[in-house]
């Protein structure tokens, strides 16, 4: 039932909450469908803004990737550069598959694409919101929106007392946080006795300020290498590169991104990015120019690029950038060309500047120790009835429906361990 705000000023400090959720996007969706589903009776979202799930509507360019189909909790895990190792605990219980089969047996149809991600077959995020609101609903969850919770209290007979800045006061016997990312959250969290862990950003692309890669601007290479380097530590991938006009994005740099959340912040996104062109070693690769020189002496450079991943725009640039004629023939490449053409095909270094021009970061890396949780329940190590879903928790992963997943577990985690609570406490 979605109260309105009249409604709900009369249903406050009535008879306690069974569970309160903080936060109406995916975690605290999944969280109060499996309480509700598996037998807890007054169950109630509080959501800040006026928008449930805005986030999921926004995800996979409206088409919410929601998960991966990677089945093997093992292989799952490995796509989180913070908390793979506790999630591991997580997805022996819930992951990937027994997610496709959860939406699946609600209605909501699924298809896994070829490069593994999977998406509603209706390619709208409209119908995943749907499908986690009418169950939520049909379960009884009540579901309040703008309301912002402020302040978190527990009292001495281990109930919880939720205020807004209204001080309209709900109180509950469990309680769960799925705040994503917001600061609100986490200084809750904190008040409650949990460390946070700095919250910086994470998914985002790089400007560079190298104003002549602009004319590359849209060109895409599939499965290149990419090393960044910054303060001293070095961060190496493999994938599909896009260049944009202020710089690179694409797969391969979202992926970087994530892997070096922290360091990138620290160095405040000022780093080298490079590029190998070829995967060749040095002394096989100056064998391969030699033998252009010696074969195709007679062909301009522009006419004939030496890597097949290399379009004619981008080899064009390169050679620009190599202060190499385009025009000259490769008969006439002198030695020193031909050193500068090597190292830089096989270790071509930009200055990055900044982060992409949008704030299109996806996650926040950083937030709710994950030594203070109890990665099978989800539950507080800290407060007990407390509990925990989603990106409120220092666990982030990379693109490919890998942050959705960590919801979904997390929230279907606590849902359980919630009821297992109140099924306790009924029967005896
Ligand atoms: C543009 C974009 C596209 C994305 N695409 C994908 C994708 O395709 N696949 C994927 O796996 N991930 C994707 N992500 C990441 C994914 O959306 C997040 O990881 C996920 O939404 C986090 O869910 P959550 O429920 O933990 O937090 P959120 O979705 O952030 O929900 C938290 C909710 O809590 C509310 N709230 C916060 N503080 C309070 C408070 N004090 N009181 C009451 N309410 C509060 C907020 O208003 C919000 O509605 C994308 C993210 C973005 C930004």
């Amino acid at each position: 039932m979605l109260l309105s705000k009249q409604r709900r000023i009369e249903c406050l400090d009535l008879e306690p909450f069974d569970l309160v959720v903080v936060g109406g996007g995916a975690a605290g969706f999944m969280t109060a469908v499996t309480a509700a589903e598996n037998g807890v009776k007054r169950i109630i979202i509080l959501e800040g803004s006026s928008k449930l799930m805005e986030k999921v509507r926004i995800s996979g360019g409206g088409r919410c990737n929601v998960t991966n189909a990677l089945w093997i909790p093992n292989e799952l895990a490995e796509n989180y550069p913070r908390g793979g190792i506790k999630l591991l605990e997580s997805f022996n219980r819930f992951a990937a598959g027994d997610l496709y089969d959860w939406f699946e047996k609600r209605g909501l149809k699924l298809k896994i694409e070829s490069d593994n991600r999977v998406f509603p077959v209706s390619d709208s995020s409209l119908d995943v919101i749907d499908c986690l609101k009418k169950n939520a609903i049909t379960k009884g969850v009540e579901i309040s929106t703008k309301f912002f919770v402020k302040e978190i209290f527990k009292t001495s007979n281990n109930f919880f007392n939720i205020c807004n800045s209204e001080k309209d006061l709900i109180i509950t016997k469990n309680i769960i946080l799925s705040t994503g990312g917001h600061p609100s959250g986490h200084k809750l969290a904190k008040s409650l006795g949990h460390s946070i862990v700095r919250p910086v950003p994470s998914l985002f692309t790089f400007t560079t300020k190298d104003n002549k890669l602009n004319e590359c601007s849209g060109v895409s290479i599939k499965n290149i290498g990419i090393e960044i380097q910054v303060n001293n530590k070095s961060f190496k991938n493999r994938g599909d590169l896009l260049i944009t006009h202020w710089g690179f994005s694409g797969p391969v740099i979202l992926k970087l991104s994530s892997i070096a959340a922290r360091e990138l912040f620290d160095q405040k996104y000022r780093f080298n990015l490079i590029i190998r062109w070829s995967d060749l070693e040095y002394k096989d690769l100056k064998e391969k120019i030699n033998n252009f020189k010696l074969n195709n002496g007679r062909l301009n450079l522009i006419n004939l690029r030496p890597l097949p991943l290399l379009t004619k725009r981008l080899w064009i640039f390169l050679l620009n950038k190599m202060d190499i004629n385009k025009d000259k023939k490769w008969s006439d490449l002198l030695a020193s060309e031909r050193e500068k053409m090597i190292n830089t095909l096989l270790k071509d270094k930009y200055t990055i500047s900044s982060k992409g021009p949008f704030g299109e970061e996806f996650v926040t890396s950083g937030g709710v120790s994950i030594n203070e949780v109890n990665f099978k329940s989800m539950e507080s190590l800290i407060c007990p009835g407390l509990f925990f879903s989603g990106e409120v928790l220092d666990v982030d992963g990379i693109t490919g429906g890998f942050n959705f997943q960590h919801c979904w577990t997390s929230g279907w985690l606590a849902g359980r361990a919630i009821s297992k609570l109140f099924n306790e406490v009924t029967n005896q």
